[in-house]
C-alpha cells in the first residue's frame, strides 16, 4: 500500500481534502495527515503567490517524512479590494485562522460596495511533492482550481469554513455554508485542484 501525507493543520481543509481523496478512490493509495508523523519544523508562509505557498508545504513535509505530500494554499480574492485578501486570506483580521473576525473586517470593508462590484473568486493550488528514490528523480507539480462568486452582506449557513457564510458562488443562490458536502466538492475551487492532481496520485500507486 503506497501511503500520500495531506500536509495542512487547517481543519476545515483537511476534512475536505480527505473527503475528496475518498470520494476519488484510489485504490491502494492510503491517505495520511500530520497527526501521523513525527513533527517536523514548518516554515512560515511568506510567498506571494498561492503556487509558492503550497509548494513550500509539499516540500518541507516530503524532505521531512519521505513520503509523497500533498499541501494546499488557498484564499478569497475580491475585486473591489484589488484581489485580496488573496494570499493572506488566513490572517486577514491580523491574526492567523480566526475565521469570524476575518469574514467580519471583509464585511465591513464592502459595507458601501454596490452588488455589481461584489464578485470575487476562491482559488486553491495544490502542489504534489513526490521524493526521489533510487533512480527516480523527486518530481514536484502545482495545479489551480478557481471557484467564482461573489460576497454576499451577511453571513448565512453553517457548512464548510472560513469565507463559505458569506460567498455565494455563480449560478447559485446559497452561500457556500448552506450547501451539502456534495456540493461543495462537485464545485469548489479545492475538489478542481485535487481531481487535477488524480493522475498523479493514481500513478503513485
Ligand atoms: P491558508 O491556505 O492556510 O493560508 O489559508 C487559507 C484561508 O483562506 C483559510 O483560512 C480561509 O479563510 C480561506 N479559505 C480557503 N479555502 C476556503 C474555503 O473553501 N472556504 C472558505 N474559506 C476558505
Amino acid at each position: 500500500m503506497s501511503q500520500v501525507l495531506l500536509a495542512t493543520r487547517n481543519a476545515g481543509k483537511l476534512v475536505e481534502l480527505q473527503r475528496l481523496l475518498a470520494a476519488s478512490d484510489v485504490p491502494g493509495l492510503e491517505v495520511i495527515g500530520l497527526a501521523d508523523v513525527p513533527e517536523f519544523p514548518e516554515a512560515p508562509e511568506v510567498g506571494a503567490t498561492f503556487a509558492e505557498n503550497a509548494l513550500v508545504k509539499a516540500r518541507d513535509a516530503a524532505e521531512a517524512t519521505g513520503l509523497p505530500s500533498v499541501a494546499d494554499d488557498s484564499g478569497l480574492t475580491v475585486e473591489a479590494l484589488n484581489g485580496m485578501p488573496g494570499v493572506l486570506s488566513a490572517r486577514w483580521c491580523g491574526r492567523h485562522g480566526d475565521d469570524v473576525a476575518n469574514l467580519e473586517l471583509l464585511l465591513g470593508q464592502l459595507g458601501d460596495v454596490p452588488d455589481e462590484r461584489r464578485g470575487a473568486a476562491f482559488i486553491c493550488a495544490a502542489a504534489l511533492v513526490v521524493p526521489g528514490t533510487g533512480n527516480r528523480q523527486a518530481t514536484e507539480t502545482v495545479v489551480h482550481g478557481e471557484w467564482p462568486g461573489r460576497i454576499v452582506r451577511g453571513p448565512l449557513g453553517a457548512n464548510g469554513f472560513g469565507y463559505d457564510p458569506i460567498f455565494v458562488p455563480t449560478g447559485e443562490e446559497r452561500t457556500s455554508a448552506e450547501l451539502s458536502p456534495d456540493e461543495k466538492d462537485a464545485a469548489s475551487h479545492r475538489g478542481r485542484a485535487m481531481r487535477a492532481l488524480l493522475p498523479l496520485l493514481r500513478a503513485l500507486t
